[in-house]
Formats: C-alpha cells, structure tokens, sequence
C-alpha cells in the first residue's frame, strides 16, 4: 500500500497547500524589491522584507535540472519506479523541486519549457505540484491510492447457506468446478515484498533488488515471492457461499498442491477466488479440499494454486 509521507501544513505555509487544492499556484511576492520567493517563508529571500503576500502564477517555467530515480530515494518514497525528480525554475526566477510526469525519459531535456500539472495525493484533497512538458495534454493526476474494495457486506443477505457436518449429501453438494465470486483486491508493492523478505530471510535480488532485476531479472522488475503472495490468502476476503456447522474443532491441515504458475511484480494488485474441489471422510474426521487461487487483478493464469487441507471433527 502506498503510503507516502504527506506535507505538512504550518500557518506560513497554509495558503500554497490550500492555494493548490482550490487549483491555484500562489507564490510569495514581495512588495519591497519585487522579486518572488519560494518556498513560503515569514521575510523575503532576497532583501529580507517582511513585506510579502501570496499571488498567483502560471506555474509555466523550464526544466533546471533532473534525475531518474531507479530505486526509491526513501523506503517512505517507495513506487511507482523510476521517478523522474525534478528541479524547475518558474518564470518568476524561483526553483521548485518537483516529479516530472506524463515523459518518457527521451523526452526530456533540461532547459525544456515546463507547465504544472495538479496531482491529487490524498482523499483529504491533498495537492502536490508536478510538472510535464508545455506541450502535453495534462493539467490534472489522481494519484490517490486505490483502496482495496472491500466486498460488500450486505448485512440483509440470506444468511450463507448451513450445512451440518453430519449431512453427507449437503455436503456433497458444495463440491464444484464453478469458483466462488473474486475477493477484495491487495497491492503487492515493494515495501511488502521487503518486509517479508526481511522477516523470511530470503533477500534473492529478483525480490528486493529492483535495479538488478530491472537488468538481469526475466520480469523486468522485482517480484513478490511466491510464499508471500500464499500466505496472504488471509487479507483476501472470500464469500464462499456455505458455512459449515456441527463441528468441534477444525484445522488446518496443510496442502495438497501448491503452485506457484505465474509471478506476481511489484506493484500489483491481486485477488483470490476458491472453489470446493472435495469433501471426504477420513479416520480423524471430514476433510475438504479447497481449491485457493490467486491471480494478479486482470491476469487468466493464477500466480498462486493452492489445494488447501482443512478438516473438521
Ligand atoms: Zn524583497
């Protein structure tokens, strides 16, 4: 999940965040000496006058300087690589440190002629000024970070079908080749695929080395580990359709398959769906096998199949 740090408002600073949200880019000019200053500040940068008030600019300017950032500057920055960091210099003379968007790293020349583009971070309306070329047609970005859509929770829903551990045939009948409507949808981003790597211990480059990976790797990127995108069946929320009653005790029992058929990049969104594929009784009670998949969000073929054990008594 992106999770990105987000400015901080102070009272000097107050009217260019509020100024951006309302679409406005309002710059501190100072009546003194006449010259602009950025970032906000209580005194002019140039004569030192207390005499400054916010005004509105164009945004137009050039391109100062800029690199291509292949891994994140800060973990807190990580994603989407590369990120095209950017000094452009306003026609009012001042520098603002940006993030191109809407260029192709050819694209790009210093000295290019600039125009900002409103790139909306946050639900709470939260504005960042970025910048593309004069000549692209972009002025706004929503860039809020897609939650996971909750599945609906219709609390006036038949209740899901009950079937008693002790009814053979009802059991029976939940065994099916058709799969359970798709869960929530997760973000796999770098950030996890680090985390886990940490806590697992399995740093191999192809997961937690986006600049190798970029070069050597046959993804073109990193890629989650395939135990990672397994365990996180438990943040991918089912509606299987039954509820199984009359049981003491149940368990997790393990797998009898599990597979790993297509990778899961940095960045993705995956989903799960499951099926039951049998349900049979064993010496230590009913065991059903359910067919758990999880594919990257758009993706035919699953990144994770995994026929989980779980039997009841
Ligand atoms: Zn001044």
């Amino acid at each position: 999940m992106s999770n990105k740090p987000m400015p901080i408002q102070t009272a000097i600073s107050a009217p260019f965040w509020d100024g951006l949200k309302a679409g406005k880019i309002l710059l501190q000019h100072c009546s003194a000496c006449a010259k602009w200053t950025f970032y906000p500040r209580r005194h002019c940068s140039h004569c030192l006058s207390d005499q400054v008030e916010f005004r509105e600019v164009t945004g137009a300017g050039t391109l100062y300087t800029y690199t291509v950032a292949r891994i994140p500057t800060l973990p807190e920055f990580a994603g989407p690589e590369p990120q095209l960091l950017a000094v452009v210099e306003l026609d009012e003379g001042v520098r603002v440190n940006t993030t191109l968007v809407g260029l192709q790293e050819s694209d790009i020349e210093i000295g290019m002629r600039v125009k900002p583009v409103r790139a909306r971070v946050s639900e709470d309306g939260t504005v960042l000024l970025r910048f593309t070329g004069a000549n692209v047609d972009l002025v706004e970005l929503d860039e809020v970070p897609q939650q996971p859509e909750a599945p609906a929770v219709d609390t006036d829903a038949a209740p899901a079908r009950q079937v008693a551990l002790t009814d053979e045939a009802g059991l029976q009948a939940l065994v099916s080749e058709e799969f359970s409507p798709w869960s929530n949808q997760l973000l796999v981003d770098q950030a996890m695929i680090n985390q886990f790597a940490e806590l697992s211990g399995d740093n191999y480059w192809i997961h937690t080395d986006p600049e190798r990976a970029r070069k050597e790797g046959p993804f073109g990127g990193t890629i989650a580990h395939g135990a990672l995108v397994q365990v996180l069946t438990s943040k991918l929320q089912l509606d299987l359709g039954f509820e199984i009653t009359g049981f003491t005790n149940m368990v997790n029992y393990g797998s009898q398959r599990l597979r790993f058929p297509s990778p899961v990049p940095a960045g993705s969104l995956i989903h799960s769906r499951a099926r039951v594929k049998s349900i049979e009784k064993v010496r230590s009670g009913t065991q059903m096998v359910l067919e758990m998949n999880i594919h990257v969000v758009g993706q035919e073929r699953p990144a994770v199949i995994n026929d989980l054990i779980i039997l009841y008594m």
